[in-house]
């Protein structure tokens, strides 16, 4: 039996041909270029051509790596972090961690005894640190890639390069050029910046000897020192480290010609070159465009904790304002860079004239970047529009609440000043009601799907809560009504698929939660305040309405902004219990203090209680890009290994 692992990186692709003795019969290493399919082709004539076999001798092939879905010959795709720690694991059986530095990403990747992932970090979707950066910083010093390492340990360590953005260490190199010094010392600082870098993120999954070193960077000798001297072990490398992932898929590869048929194999397939198959997922739920259509004019407001009952009773219909969107740049000039996503989006959306049919324009203090974004915004518009900022206690005692309740009550006088109307008792109590019964409707919806009388995906319901926020109260509880009448149970292929939690911050990109669904998971629930926590809690009626607002709304299920974390901690492990969740996703905005702040206590929790957590720190952008795509399904692999 043959088993051909093929790992197709962002610049080489390796190819491992192995035999049922777990034997290596043959391996090649070369260039990717611009088309993965094409390199895949040639790879494995190659192999043929030096092994003298042809493609029928094949049994089983399986693809690794950045490029993996574009094998058409491919009879099982896997990550490239699966196929790391298992290629480790295969040169080095007491390996716990892996430290994989590739062309266009660098992972550490923690494994068991088996060589199973049980914790994996990868680098974000930029070069910093890869070997993608160190290409670039070789042509800037004029040399050789290969002459990087050796050239750094020459080198002394007197440098040193603030910024890993390949554009600004680039022209940090430039000036070090201009300024006379060594390129030896250059490399070193070069090799030291990076190994930093990795170093840090070894230690986010925890550095556990025996540590191997894997991917083209593995060949660098001054990357290898650096990170030596920084984690205090010693690494290990396989006699190619290039070919660690190729390995891996070819023992996936073998595993997996055991169970099936044998396949025959044309690696010339006239199939057309495209970005993935589409998947349906769900029922196709797809609620009337009109959702949304109101005749009242619009106010807009950026948080959940914004009192919408006392917009709805000034006569306006709240709209929650959360495009997703690539930034463009325009916000930088009254914003500085480092700000979350969302922030942008919201300045953005502004900038482009596309909130100019809004009223006015409600903002929470709910972190400092909100608060820096509504001094941009009254700066921009003067007192041409109605911009209001809520103050938002951080606990939610007795003091908080009353406190709140008085900045509510602020708030409706404000109202009521600047369009010279009086907001009545009677109004704002129908106000309360009407969100009342849609939270009611939607807690009964959630319920039946939950218990399995309804079969919606979980992309499909986030889609729908997302849309309940800005859709007309009275139509969207009369549209989960009519859904409300439906019964139809998951079928049992959905029922033995693995159940994920995910829970965060703003989630806008839906993609994101299709993504996890289509790499062969369900999403049974979500905390997230562009989802299911909109809904969470009714505001208990009483005869103060505005204690009883301030009440619902520091009560309801926190976000990361309020101080107690550890009631957090509890909300999050009981939804886990309460719906038999196999692993949890964090979902994280770039930039966002709070919620980032927050994850190294909840890893803490959830590895005492054994429940595989991914984060996945985004930037608010309409698609979910490749990286994405590969920590979702290394983590669904990660999840195979664990008993439920
Ligand atoms: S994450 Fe919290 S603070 Fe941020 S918008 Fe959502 S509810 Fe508001
Ligand atoms: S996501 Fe975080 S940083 Fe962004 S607005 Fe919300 S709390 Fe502030």
């Amino acid at each position: 039996m043959l088993s051909l692992g093929i790992d197709i990186g962002s610049l080489s692709t390796d190819v491992v041909l192995m035999n049922d003795k777990r034997e290596i019969v043959a391996s090649e290493v070369i260039a990717t270029g611009a088309s993965s399919k094409k390199a895949a082709e040639k790879a494995f004539q190659k192999v043929l051509e030096v092994t003298g076999l042809s493609e029928r001798d094949i049994d089983y092939v399986v693809a690794t790596g950045y490029g993996r879905i574009r094998v058409p010959f491919a009879r099982e795709v896997v990550t490239e972090i699966t196929c790391h720690a298992k290629g480790a694991h295969y040169f080095f059986p007491r390996v716990r961690t892996v430290i994989d530095i590739g062309g266009q990403d660098s992972k550490v990747i923690k494994v068991d005894p088996n060589g199973n992932v049980i914790d994996f970090v990868m680098n974000d979707k930029c070069a910093a640190g890869t070997g993608r950066f160190l290409e670039v910083m070789a042509r800037t010093l004029e040399i050789e890639l290969e002459e990087m390492g050796p050239l750094s340990l020459q080198g002394a360590d007197k440098l040193s390069i603030s910024s890993l953005c390949t554009v600004f260490a680039e022209s940090e190199v430039v000036s070090l050029i201009g300024a006379d010094h060594k390129r030896e010392d250059i490399c070193r600082a070069l090799h030291i910046a990076i190994a930093k870098r990795i170093a840090a993120q070894a230690r986010r999954v925890g550095v556990e000897e025996q540590v191997v070193m894997s991917g083209g960077v593995a060949k660098n000798v001054g990357m290898v020192r650096e990170l030596e001297k920084l984690l205090s072990t010693r690494l290990r490398m396989a006699p190619d480290p290039q070919i660690v992932g190729a390995v891996g898929a070819a023992l996936i590869g073998l595993e997996g010609a055991g169970k099936v048929s044998p396949q025959v194999i044309q690696v010339k397939l006239p199939v057309e070159e495209k970005p993935g198959e589409e998947i349906t997922v769900g029922t196709g739920l797809k609620p009337a465009p009109t959702l949304e259509e109101s005749s009242l004019p619009k106010m807009g407001y950026l948080c959940t904790y914004t009192p919408i009952e006392v917009i709805r009773a000034a006569g306006f219909h709240p709209v929650r304002e959360k495009k997703a969107k690539k930034a463009e740049g325009l916000a930088e000039e009254h914003l500085c860079t480092n700000i979350c996503p969302y922030i942008k989006a919201a300045m953005e959306e502004k900038l482009s004239g596309s909130l100019e049919g809004l009223e006015g324009i409600v903002f929470m203090n709910s972190c400092d970047g909100m608060r820096r974004l509504y001094d941009a915004w009254r700066r921009l518009d003067g007192d041409k529009k109605f911009n209001y900022i809520l103050d938002l206690p951080k606990t939610n005692d007795a003091a908080a609440v009353n406190y709140f309740s008085l900045l509510i009550r602020n708030f409706k006088e404000r109202l009521e000043k600047c369009y010279n109307r009086k907001i009545t008792q009677e109004e704002l109590h129908k106000s309360i009601v009407l969100y009342n019964k849609v939270r009611e409707k939607v807690k009964l919806f959630l319920q039946k799907q939950w218990s399995g009388y309804l079969s919606h995906s979980g992309y499909e319901i986030f889609s729908l809560m997302k849309r309940g926020i800005n859709a007309v109260p009275e139509k969207f509880h009369d549209y989960i009504s009519h859904l409300l009448k439906e019964d139809k149970t998951a079928s049992n292929e959905a029922k033995s698929l693995p159940r994920l939690l995910i829970w965060g911050g703003i989630l806008e990109n839906e993609e994101i939660i299709k993504t996890i669904e289509e790499a062969g998971a369900r999403v049974v629930a979500d905390d997230l305040c562009s989802g299911s926590r909109f809904y969470d809690a009714v505001v208990e009626v009483q005869d103060d309405p505005f204690m009883a607002l301030a009440a619902r709304y520091l009560k309801k299920s926190p976000c990361s902004r309020m101080v107690n974390v550890f009631d957090r901690i509890h909300r999050i492990l009981s939804i886990i219990e309460k719906h038999s969740i196999h692993g949890a996703i964090y979902h994280t905005l770039k930039f966002c203090d709070h919620s980032l702040y927050d994850y190294p206590i909840f890893k803490k929790e959830f590895e005492k209680k054994n429940i595989p957590l991914l984060h996945l720190t985004c930037d608010y952008t309409p698609s979910a890009h490749g990286q994405i795509r590969t920590r979702v399904e290394a983590f669904l692999e990660q999840l195979q290994n664990v008993k439920w």
